[in-house]
Parts: C-alpha cells; sequence; structure tokens
C-alpha cells in the first residue's frame, strides 16, 4: 500500500533523457556533415589520380610514338635507301640528313645506322658523328629489338590518338647506360615504292632519346603532373604518386613520379578549418540549448512534483495531508473488502494543544506539532501511514495489523509518547494526546462512516478525560445521536426560552461573617419531555454548535435583569470561552448593563483558564475593555487547567474560585497544605478567593481559618431560584448579624 518514505524521494531530480539524445543527435549530423566532405574529397582526388595515371600513360606511349614518327621524316625517302647502300658512305650526307641531324631538329641523343647484318655504319652520340664502338653499350638492347623489326612486315595499324605509320617500327623503352631511354627502330625503305628491297634486309635507323630531368619537367608542365622525375624505385610518399615505366615484354624499367593534382586534400584543407569552427560553434550551441532545455525540463518535473508534493502534504510537517489521507484510505479499504484484511483507523487529538499555542505563541505551537508529526512516525510501521488532518488533529492508518489488541498496543504506545514532555525553545511542554478507534471491517468499510466513527471514539476519548485511546463501541454512536437531538432541543429552547430555560442561582457567603456577598448564576433547561437538564449536559454541545453565543448572551441578560431585585449583591456570570473570543462580547455586556441599569461593578464574570490564556490580541482587548468598564473577572475552576500555582501572578484576573476537587481534600493533609498554599499565593498577589463545593462543616471551618475570602456549596446553600434568593435574602435581613465579626471587607 503507501510507503512513508513516498514522502522523501517524491521531490528531487529525476534523471532526464532530453539532452544527452539532443548532443548525441547533434554529434551524429557533425560527423556526418565531416564524414561527407572527407568521402567527396577523397573520391574527386581518386578520379584525379586515375586521370593523371591514364594521363602519363598517353604522355608515355605518345613519346614512344613521337620519336618514330619523327624518324619517319627520313627513314622513308628514296633517297636515304641510296645513300645507305652506296659505297663509300657519304658521311656528310648521312649527318645532315639521318645523324647530327636529328639531334639539332628532334633532340634526339644517339642515332645508329644498322647495316642488314646488323652492323652499325653510322653512329651520333649528343649531336657528333663518333666511333662505331660505342653502339657496344646499346647492343645488347637494340639487337633483339632489330631482331623484331626484320620478322615485322605489317604497317601498325593506328588505334586511337597514335600517330599513323608510313613504316613498320619496333620501339620501346629500356634502360641504356644507367638511364631510361626510348629507342626506336626504323627501316629505311623508299617512299616512292621505286626502290624495291626485300622485306628484313633492309638498312635500319636506330634513335635513343634518354629520358632526362629535363624532358620529365617538360612533360609535367605540359600535362599537369607537378614535380615529375624518374625514380628506379616507386616513391612511399603520400604526396606522390608513381607509374611504372614497362617496357614492351613487361619488364619494369622504372617509375614516374609526381605529386598529384589533389582538389579534394586542397578543399578539405581549405574547408576543414571553417567547418571544423562551424561545427564547434554548432556544437556548443546545441550543447547549451539542450543544457537549458534539460534544465528547465527537469525544473518543470521538480515543481510538478513539488506543486504535487504540496497538493498532498502538510507544509507544516511534510506528512500527507486530508486528501492524500482520504485517498489512500479508500484505496485501503478497497483492499481490506477485497482481500478481507484488518485496518485499523486512529483519529489523534492532541490535549490541551490550544493553551500551548495561545501561551508560548505560535512558533512554539508549530515546533510541538512538528516534534508531535516526528514522534508519531516513529511509532508506526514503514507502510503504516500518519496524515495531519489539521491543526492539532492527526491520523494514523494501520494496514493488515495482527489484531485489535495490537492496534491497542500501538494506541497505548504512542498515547505514552505523546505524554513524554516536548522541548520548546523556552520550556518544557507537557501536553498528552486523545485517541479513537475505528476498525474496518467491523465497525464498517465506508470511508465516511468509519471515519464518522473513529471520530466519535475520539470524542468518548476527550471526555472520558483525555490522555487515552477508545475503540469505537456502537453504543457510542448513540451518545452522538443523543447531542444531535440535544442540540435540535437546545434550538427550540432558545425559541421558547422564556418557558424552558431558567436561570439558578447559588448564594455565595462571606467566610467571615457567613453572609450572602454575591450570586452565581447558573442556567437550567426545562426540557418538555426530560424535565430539568443541568449544563453539564448541554453547555458542551452548545459550545459546538454555537448556540453558545446566544445561550450566554440571554444568562446574561435574565441575570442583570434580576439582579435589580437584589441591590448590592454582587451576580456572577460563567462565560463560554467562544463568547470571549468573539470581539464585539465587551460592547454586548455593556449594552445589556445599560438596558438593566446594574452597576459594571456588581456583575463578575467567570472564565475558565482556556479562556483566559488566550495569547490573542482580541481576546486580550476583550478583556481590558471590561475592566475598564468596570466589571471584574474571576477565574474559574483554578486548580484543573493547565497553569500551575506559580502561575497565578500572571493572571489577570480580581478573583480565584478554588476547584471543588481540592476542598474535597482539604481534610488530607496534602490537600490542606494545598489549599494553604493557594489561599496565601492569591492574597499575596491581592486577589480575591472563593472557594467553591464547600459540602461539609470541617471544610468550611477549614476554609474560614486559611483566610479564604468567600465560599460556596451545598453545604451553604444549593443553587436555587430567583425568588428563593429574594427570600433568602428577606431573611438574612431579618437575622441578626452572625458571629465571628471578621473582616472580609478588610481583607
Ligand atoms: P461551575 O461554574 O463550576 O458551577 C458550579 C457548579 O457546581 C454548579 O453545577 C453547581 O450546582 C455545582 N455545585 C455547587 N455547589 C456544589 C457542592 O457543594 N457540591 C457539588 N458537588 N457541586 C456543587 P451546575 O449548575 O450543574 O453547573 C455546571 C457547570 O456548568 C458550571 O460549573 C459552569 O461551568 C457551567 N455553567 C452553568 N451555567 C452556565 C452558564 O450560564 N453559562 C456557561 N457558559 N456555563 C454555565
Ligand atoms: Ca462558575
Ligand atoms: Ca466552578
Amino acid at each position: 500500500v503507501v510507503a512513508r518514505n513516498q514522502r522523501t524521494a517524491e521531490v528531487g531530480i529525476r534523471p532526464h533523457k532530453l539532452g544527452p539524445s539532443i548532443v548525441f543527435a547533434a554529434a551524429l549530423v557533425a560527423s556526418l556533415i565531416v564524414g561527407l566532405l572527407l568521402w567527396s574529397g577523397f573520391e574527386v582526388d581518386r578520379s584525379a589520380l586515375r586521370r593523371d595515371r591514364a594521363v602519363a600513360d598517353l604522355v608515355l606511349r605518345q613519346s614512344v610514338e613521337r620519336v618514330a614518327h619523327l624518324q619517319e621524316s627520313s627513314t622513308v625517302w628514296d633517297d636515304a635507301v641510296r645513300q645507305v647502300h652506296k659505297r663509300p658512305l657519304d658521311m656528310a650526307w648521312l649527318d645532315i640528313n639521318l645523324g647530327t641531324w636529328f639531334n639539332e631538329y628532334a633532340g634526339f641523343d644517339e642515332v645508329y645506322i644498322l647495316s642488314p647484318r646488323d652492323e652499325p655504319i653510322y653512329a651520333m652520340r649528343g649531336g657528333k658523328r663518333t666511333v662505331l664502338e660505342s653502339y657496344i653499350a646499346v647492343e645488347d638492347v637494340v639487337d633483339p629489338m632489330a631482331d623484331r623489326l626484320r620478322r615485322t612486315t605489317s604497317i601498325p595499324k593506328p588505334t586511337d590518338g597514335d600517330v599513323a605509320m608510313l613504316s613498320p617500327g619496333v620501339s620501346d623503352l629500356a634502360v641504356l647506360r644507367g638511364r631510361p631511354a626510348i629507342v626506336s627502330l626504323k627501316p629505311i625503305v623508299s617512299d616512292s615504292g621505286d626502290i624495291v628491297q626485300k622485306p628484313g634486309n633492309e638498312t635500319i635507323q636506330v634513335s635513343i632519346v634518354y629520358l632526362d630531368k629535363d624532358y620529365f619537367s617538360r612533360i609535367g608542365a605540359d600535362y599537369g603532373l607537378s614535380h615529375a622525375s624518374y625514380r628506379l624505385v616507386p616513391s612511399n610518399s603520400a604526396d606522390e604518386t608513381s607509374v611504372p615505366l614497362t617496357t614492351a615484354t613487361g619488364r619494369t624499367i622504372g617509375y614516374l613520379v609526381w605529386s598529384p593534382f589533389t582538389p579534394g586534400k586542397s578543399v578539405i584543407r581549405l574547408v576543414g578549418p571553417i567547418l571544423l569552427l562551424v561545427l564547434v560553434l554548432f556544437g556548443v550551441i546545441t550543447y547549451q540549448l539542450a543544457n537549458r532545455l534539460a534544465r528547465r525540463t527537469v525544473d518543470l518535473e521538480n515543481s510538478r512534483s513539488l506543486a504535487q508534493h504540496q497538493a498532498m502534504h502538510d507544509s507544516l510537517t511534510g506528512l500527507p495531508n486530508r486528501a492524500m489521507f482520504e485517498e489512500h484510505l479508500d484505496s485501503a479499504l478497497a483492499h481490506c473488502r477485497r482481500y478481507r484484511t484488518l485496518l485499523a483507523l486512529l483519529y489523534i487529538d492532541l490535549d490541551h494543544f490550544k493553551q500551548v499555542n495561545d501561551s508560548l505563541g505560535h512558533p512554539a505551537g508549530d515546533s510541538l506539532i512538528q516534534q508531535v508529526a516526528h514522534r508519531l512516525s516513529l511509532e508506526i510501521r514503514g507502510y503504516d501511514m500518519v496524515a495531519r488532518l489539521g491543526g492539532d488533529e492527526f491520523a494514523i492508518l494501520l494496514f493488515d495489523p495482527d489484531s485489535p489488541a495490537s492496534v491497542a498496543r500501538a494506541c497505548a504506545r504512542i498515547v505514552a509518547e505523546l505524554e513524554r514532555p516536548f522541548d520548546l525553545a523556552a520550556q518544557q511542554a507537557f501536553i498528552g494526546a486523545s485517541i479513537g478507534v475505528a476498525l474496518a471491517p467491523r465497525d464498517s468499510l465506508d470511508r465516511h462512516e468509519l471515519t464518522r466513527k473513529a471520530d466519535i471514539a475520539l470524542y468518548q476519548a476527550k471526555f472520558d478525560g483525555r490522555g487515552r485511546y477508545v475503540f469505537f463501541k456502537p453504543c457510542m454512536d448513540e451518545n452522538v445521536q443523543m447531542r444531535e437531538t440535544i442540540n435540535r432541543d437546545l434550538r427550540l429552547a432558545l425559541a421558547d426560552r422564556e418557558q424552558q430555560l431558567k436561570l439558578y442561582y447559588q448564594p455565595v457567603y462571606a467566610a467571615a461573617s457567613g453572609r450572602i456577598v454575591a450570586v452565581e448564576a447558573l442556567l437550567r433547561w426545562h426540557h418538555p419531555e426530560n424535565g430539568i437538564v443541568t449544563p453539564d449536559t448541554f453547555i458542551r454541545t452548545a459550545e459546538e454548535s454555537g448556540q453558545i453565543e446566544a445561550l450566554g448572551t440571554w444568562v446574561l441578560h435574565k441575570a442583570m435583569a434580576d439582579a435589580g431585585n437584589w441591590p448590592g449583591l454582587r451576580i456572577s456570570v460563567n462565560v463560554s470561552p467562544i463568547q470571549i473570543r468573539n470581539r464585539t462580547f465587551a460592547r454586548t455586556v455593556e449594552t445589556i448593563l445599560d438596558e438593566t441599569g446594574i452597576a459594571p461593578e456588581r456583575l463578575e464574570l467567570e472564565l475558565t483558564e482556556t479562556a483566559l490564556m488566550s495569547a490573542s490580541a482580541d481576546v486580550t482587548e476583550t478583556l481590558r475593555s471590561l475592566r475598564d468598564l468596570g466589571v471584574a473577572c474571576a477565574l474559574d475552576d483554578f486548580g484543573t487547567g493547565y497553569s500551575s500555582l506559580s502561575h497565578i501572578r500572571d493572571i489577570a484576573v480580581d478573583r480565584i474560585k478554588i476547584d471543588r476537587s481540592f476542598i474535597n481534600t482539604v481534610d488530607t493533609v496534602p490537600g490542606a497544605a494545598l489549599v494553604e498554599a493557594i489561599v496565601g499565593l492569591a492574597r499575596a498577589n491581592g486577589m480575591h478567593l472563593t472557594a467553591e463545593g464547600v459540602e461539609t462543616e470541617t471544610q468550611l471551618s477549614f476554609l474560614r481559618k486559611v483566610g479564604c475570602h468567600e465560599v460556596q456549596g451545598y453545604f451553604m446553600s444549593q443553587p436555587v431560584s430567583a425568588e428563593a434568593i429574594t427570600q433568602l435574602l428577606a431573611d438574612e435581613a431579618s437575622l441578626p448579624a452572625l458571629t465571628q465579626p471578621a473582616d472580609e471587607r478588610a481583607a
């Protein structure tokens, strides 16, 4: 069912999921953007590289073809055929047409002319004709090529991008003299077709072009391959790319290395930092937004749960309030009905709380309530519930107790616990509590009915003298019904007051002289069916229903009216705390005095401690107004209330009426000592004293002896009708003064 611990758990920060998910989404978007940039950059670079490689391949092939093509400007020529067959050779002619000329004209580095038997008949190197032996250095490469050429008869068909050739030829890349070179062989053939030679028996021109540094930087510049160079091994630098230089036979003779054009990388390099900055900014903003959102969510959650908590809890004690209590009672009763379990409902009312609150102030009262809440919480099990219903009322739900006996034990513990003193700022306070218990299903399974019965039991507990617990019994219901009947009948009585309401008067005697000095007005109700009803039966009910005000006003009026018949006599009237709390009370009294023409000095109001101790400014003001009027105040039932003997001097009254429970005990030693002390203390403080409930001669003489001013009790007279008082006064006047010429006036 309900755990008390819920109270503490309800307020607090709940873990939130919103912030992290937003941050995660932002991070995802950011990494997607970065990833896309990197990927597209790399993709662009890859295709740029593919293009570069294709270009490099083409350039190399074209370079080779170019050499072969250039050769043909001289090798496909009738004159050249004739000249290479002529003996002796015209070296000068060969220089300017087939040899040195090629160096000047096309930049060929070496040129050899091979006889049909592959013997060199002409050699040129670096633009100069040279010795035929220089052919030895290239022989190993050229001889196999010459063999191939002599076996080749067809002219290669031009493919895409190739240059159309006029004659067959063999050309390739090779390493000569330790350097990469283009080697190209062309037969020297007739251009007109007039000179017929046996195929494979032609004279061959060999052209060699070294791929030097200049060559590579030239093609680099022409085709956009920056820092192009030749290397024997491929580059392992990330910034360079290498294309192998392979011969027709598939031999790799080195590598063309260059720094590839990387537009992607450039873009990344350019955009990257900006993008990074934007993303960081985006991240920061997102984070802050998410953070704020999360905080706001948490705040909202908190304030919502706080509001929920406040709606369901009492702010002073943090205990569940009436709303929550009723909710839980309903569900507990449903559980009870369903599973046939026991449920105990305890209504707790603090005794004398009002006095503490009035005399020590509200902060002390609050502290007291908090301490009570704490003690109650410690007395119940974790799954039971204690709630504050308001003021000094608490309720406890005991879920599924073992038996009514265990409920009784719990109640006894609580009563004992609340009887222990409470430490308040200024002093210790003793209060105590009354508990009313109703059990479900025995008493009822309906919330309203069960709470009503717990309330009745509580009322009974208070009625029985407080500081106890009482289980509801069906007969109590009858009491309540009786109270309801009383209320209804009292309302009728007030309407018919001249018939049903009577004032009786009990004489008050001067202890020394025995003369009547005052009368106390006591209300009697002549019920049409029940006969005379004493105030004990109905005053409390009238206070509860609020009828006491009308009743009290009537009493005052009637007493003052009767007082007109008894000149010089003091009239005491009992006043309920409810009456004194009404701000207009002093005015009401004044009006009645005016109307009846009674001197204010003849009226004395009897107030209980509860009324007098009220710290309310209104009550203090009313009391002051009354005394200004000249009306006297007496403290009724002294000794039964909260205040101790030492409190006497703090109470602003003219008279103290010692309660009859004290007078009852004057025949015991401590009782006598107590009464003597009270009398002494009051006299020392300039107060008048009346002893009430004097029933015996002994009591009377004791009171006389200790100096009590006035006495009242059945020993002298019962309360009697107004007519009887008139009679008593007349009788007294005809009698001689009593003995004991004591001086109550001097006292
Ligand atoms: P109280 O003010 O203490 O009144 C004295 C009560 O003690 C009276 O009871 C009286 O009959 C009774 N009594 C007097 N002498 C003796 C005695 O020697 N022995 C015993 N055992 N009792 C004695 P009563 O008239 O039943 O009044 C009861 C209480 O009702 C009063 O107690 C007073 O507090 C209240 N009360 C009576 N009339 C009024 C009234 O008009 N207004 C208000 N607010 N309260 C009233
Ligand atoms: Ca009284
Ligand atoms: Ca009294």
